[in-house]
């Protein structure tokens, strides 16, 4: 029997999880707990072909999670036998204190209770789930994974605001970076298929949430997230980067407060904001109906991430590899087509033929010959999460 690792992906009012199988590379077993402390919740198990499904009410985190190892035991695989010898928890901030994965002790959860402020959404969530996990499975070791860790290594005119440095340094204001796990995992993924080393890439994780980085040898130098996932690209509904006047300009004038600012840049801006979808899917369709702004809507993104890809080159002298991940990412061609056109100067071309359609793999979509290799890359933030709490255990 393979050792297993449960990881968990804890938020406010759902847990995510799967139980991998790190060396294989493959998942036993996945699901998702919703509606967590509302009048009906909503369990869905998958393992194997078989998908099971309650709507039963999930009345916290700690029932959420004792009803999904009841539903391993009743429909499989049953962990008592799945050689669980970890679980890994997903964190979203790390601060400066974590530039890698550990292991769960008092002091560990006393330190991301502390770095809460920092991701108010988000910090919170984790550590519920952290909690609730080592109540039911106290017998394994636990490992946190940092969503900012693997951008620690930015230098400091990367990671720094230009503010008051006193200000910056009381309250802790500086770049960290999200989605560390999955730009990791995909620039690992290029330099291992194209098997080079030294390579100068840079990786678009387009999902809901979205960020870009920059990677050299293995070690990012620059990220699109700052203080929060706020900063950086067009998303789904935030955002990205803004003038900051202009949330004084709305306090002032619109008589909006601080929360509602924040509810207002978070959850419904990006695309959301600007095309009533924050889906892609349906943003093309309004497009394809003749929707004009939805059409605007589509250029502001890309418009971005072209913006992104150029300043990387600038900050890495250089370009060898440009990766797309995640829901948008793997299975957009037309905003993969955009998000690129015009770059040719900087040797950035896709071949219209190896770009169509949804990947599932590893995927080269530029030409043969071409001086940037782009490529489409499924990224794997569980089987990464899994890895790095092996590593550690
Ligand atoms: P993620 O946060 O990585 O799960 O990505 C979710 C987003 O991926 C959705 O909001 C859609 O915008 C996008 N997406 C998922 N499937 C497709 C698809 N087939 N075509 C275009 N966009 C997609």
């Amino acid at each position: 029997m393979s050792a297993t690792v449960l990881v968990i992906n804890s938020g406010s009012s759902s847990i995510k999880y799967q139980l991998v199988d790190p060396d294989a590379g493959t998942a036993l077993a996945s699901g998702l707990v919703e509606r967590i402390g509302e009048d009906a919740g909503h369990i869905e198990h998958k393992a194997g072909s078989t998908k099971t499904e309650r709507h039963d009410r999930v009345a916290d985190h700690g029932d959420g999670l004792r009803q999904v190892l009841a539903l391993f035991e009743e429909v499989g695989p049953a962990l008592s036998e799945a050689g669980i010898v970890a679980v890994g928890h997903r964190v979203v901030q790390g601060g400066k204190e974590f530039a890698g994965p550990a292991l769960v002790t008092d002091d560990v959860v006393a330190t991301i209770e502390r770095l809460a402020p920092l991701a108010p959404l988000h910090n919170p969530a984790n550590l519920t789930g952290i909690r609730v996990g080592r109540e039911l499975l106290p017998d394994v070791p636990h490992v946190v994974v940092f969503d900012t860790a693997f951008f620690q290594t930015l230098p400091d005119a990367a990671a720094t605001y230009a503010l008051d440095r006193e200000v910056a340094e009381k309250y802790s204001v500086r770049r960290y970076g999200a989605h560390g796990t999955s730009h990791q995992y995909v620039s690992a993924k290029a330099a291992e298929v194209l098997g080079r080393d030294s390579l100068k890439q840079i990786v678009l994780h387009l999902g809901n949430g979205a960020s870009a980085s920059a990677v050299v040898g293995g070690k990012a130098v620059d990220t699109s997230m700052g203080l929060t996932p706020l900063e950086g690209l067009v998303m789904g509904t935030r955002t990205g980067d803004i003038d900051p006047a202009v949330v004084f300009h709305l306090k002032r004038n619109a008589g909006m407060s601080v929360d509602e600012i924040d509810d207002l840049f978070n959850k419904r801006s990006g695309l959301k904001g600007l095309t009533g979808e924050n889906d892609l899917r349906e943003v093309h369709r309004l497009i394809a109906e003749g929707d004009t702004g939805a059409r605007v809507g589509l250029d502001v993104y890309t418009y971005r991430l072209r913006k992104y890809i150029g300043s990387y080159a600038a900050v890495m002298g250089g370009l060898d590899v440009l990766s797309f991940t995640a829901g948008v990412g793997e299975n957009d061609d037309i905003v993969r087509a955009e998000a690129v056109a015009g770059l040719e100067f900087l040797g950035v071309e896709i071949d219209p033929e190896r770009n169509a359609g949804r990947k599932k793999e590893p995927t080269v979509i530029s030409p043969d010959g071409a001086k940037v290799t782009v490529m489409v890359i499924p990224t794997n933030e569980e089987l990464a999460i899994a890895r790095q709490a092996m590593s550690l255990i």
